[in-house]
C-alpha cells in the first residue's frame, strides 16, 4: 500500500479546508491518510455537520474506508479504494454548506471514467463559504475551461438557519485537466447586482440596491430585486457580479438578523472596490479555490497554470501546503505589488 500521509490539522489556518482538501487530494492521488488535531484553530474543535458530511461523500464516491468520522472528532484516518463515478446524493441533514462538500467530491470525478450526477441538499447561501452563484459563475465556468463539462441547477435555495436548499451538478469528465491561464489585468468590468429575499420584505433588497447605486455610477439596468419564493425560511442574499474578458468574480453579502441593509451593501460593496482597484482577475476566495483542481492539472502532467490575484490570505498559504504535500507539484508565489500577486503551479520537475 502507497505510503500514508500524516497531516496535522493544527498548521496554518487549522481550519476545515485542511480536511477537505485532504480528502479530495485522496480520491484523486489513491494515497491514504490521516490527519490528527482536526479544526484545533477553530472555536468549536473537530468535524462539524458540514466536514462530516463531506467524509462521508468523499468515502462513498471512492469507497473508502473511514475511521474517526463523528461530529467533533479530532482525528481522521481515510483510505481510498475506486472512485466510482454515478448517481449520488448527498444531504448535511442542517444548513451547512452545500457548496463546500461538492467541493470536495468533485476534483476525482474530474477525470473519472464516466459520468456522474450530483444532488446536494442542505444550505446553499452560507456566510464563510461560496454561495450557488459563486459556484455556478465562477468557480465551475473555470474548472469547465480544464477540460470537463459541468452543468450545476438550483432547485431551491437554502439560508441559515432554516437550510432545506437544493442544487444537482453533472460532471461529464475528460482525460487529464488542462492547463488554465488568468493574468492579464481586468481592465472593462461589466457589473451587475442581484439582491435576494425569501420570506422577508422587499425594501430590505430594495435598499441593498439603493445603496450601491448612490455610490456607483452602474446603470439601472445593472440592478436586480430578485423574490426567492420556494426557500423553507428567510432569507437575504446581496450579489455583486463583475463580469471580465476571462473571469465572473461574484462578490457576496449575507443579510442577517440585526444588520442593516445598507451596512451589508456598503461591505460587500467596499471588496467589490478592492477587487476593481486591483485590477487582477482573482479575487481573495476564487484564489484559494481554484488552486486545487490547476494543481491536479499540474499533477496529471496536462495542466496547472497560473493565476494573478490579490495577495494572498492566510487560507490560501495553508491550502498550497497541503496541495504540495498532497501532489508535490510546485507551487511558487511571486509578488508584483501588495494587491497584485502571481501563483504559478507547475508539475514537480519542471521550473517555468
Ligand atoms: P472552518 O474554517 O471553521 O473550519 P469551514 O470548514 O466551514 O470553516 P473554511 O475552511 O474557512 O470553511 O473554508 C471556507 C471556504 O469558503 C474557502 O474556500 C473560502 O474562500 C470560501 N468562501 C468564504 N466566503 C466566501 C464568499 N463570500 N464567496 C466565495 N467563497 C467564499
Amino acid at each position: 500500500m502507497t505510503d500514508m500521509i500524516e497531516i496535522d490539522g493544527s498548521f496554518g489556518e487549522g481550519g476545515g479546508q485542511i480536511v477537505r482538501s485532504s480528502l479530495a487530494l485522496s480520491l484523486v492521488t489513491g494515497r491514504p491518510f490521516t490527519i490528527e488535531n482536526l479544526r484545533a484553530r477553530r472555536d468549536k474543535p473537530g468535524l462539524k455537520r458540514q466536514h462530516l458530511t463531506a467524509v462521508r461523500a468523499t468515502a462513498e464516491v471512492g469507497q473508502a474506508e473511514v475511521d474517526g468520522d463523528e461530529i467533533g472528532s479530532r482525528r481522521l484516518t481515510f483510505l481510498p479504494g475506486e472512485v466510482t463515478p454515478g448517481d449520488y446524493h448527498f444531504s448535511i441533514g442542517t444548513a451547512g454548506s452545500t457548496t463546500l462538500v461538492l467541493q470536495t467530491v468533485l476534483p476525482a470525478l474530474l477525470t473519472a471514467r464516466a459520468e456522474s450526477k450530483l444532488t446536494l441538499e442542505g444550505g446553499t447561501h452560507n456566510m464563510f463559504a461560496p454561495p450557488y452563484d459563486f459556484l455556478a459563475k465562477s468557480y465551475l465556468p473555470l474548472v469547465g475551461r480544464m477540460g470537463p463539462r459541468i452543468e450545476a441547477t438550483l432547485h431551491r435555495p437554502g439560508f441559515f438557519p432554516a437550510g432545506g436548499g437544493c442544487f444537482t451538478v453533472t460532471v461529464s469528465p475528460t482525460e487529464s485537466l488542462g492547463r488554465l491561464e488568468l493574468t492579464a489585468h481586468t481592465k472593462k468590468v461589466s457589473p451587475r447586482v442581484r439582491a435576494l429575499v425569501a420570506n422577508l420584505p422587499e425594501h430590505i433588497a430594495q435598499r441593498e440596491c439603493d445603496t450601491i447605486a448612490k455610490k456607483m455610477n452602474w446603470d439601472k439596468s445593472c440592478f436586480a430585486v430578485e423574490h426567492v419564493s420556494n426557500s423553507r425560511g428567510p432569507g437575504n442574499v446581496l450579489l455583486i457580479e463583475l463580469e471580465s474578458d476571462e473571469v465572473t468574480e461574484v462578490v457576496t453579502g449575507f443579510g442577517r438578523r440585526g444588520v442593516k441593509a445598507e451596512h451589508v451593501a456598503q461591505q460587500a460593496l467596499a471588496e467589490a472596490k478592492a477587487y476593481l482597484k486591483a485590477g487582477v482577475p482573482v479575487g481573495e476566495h476564487l484564489a484559494d479555490q481554484i488552486m486545487l483542481p490547476m494543481a491536479i492539472g499540474a499533477w496529471q502532467g496536462s495542466g496547472g497554470g497560473v493565476f494573478r490575484t490579490l495577495g494572498l490570505s492566510m487560507h490560501s498559504k495553508t491550502h498550497l501546503e497541503v496541495i504540495r504535500r498532497f501532489l508535490g507539484v510546485q507551487a511558487t508565489v511571486t509578488e508584483d505589488g501588495r494587491d497584485d500577486c502571481l501563483v504559478t503551479i507547475s508539475p514537480a520537475a519542471t521550473v517555468e
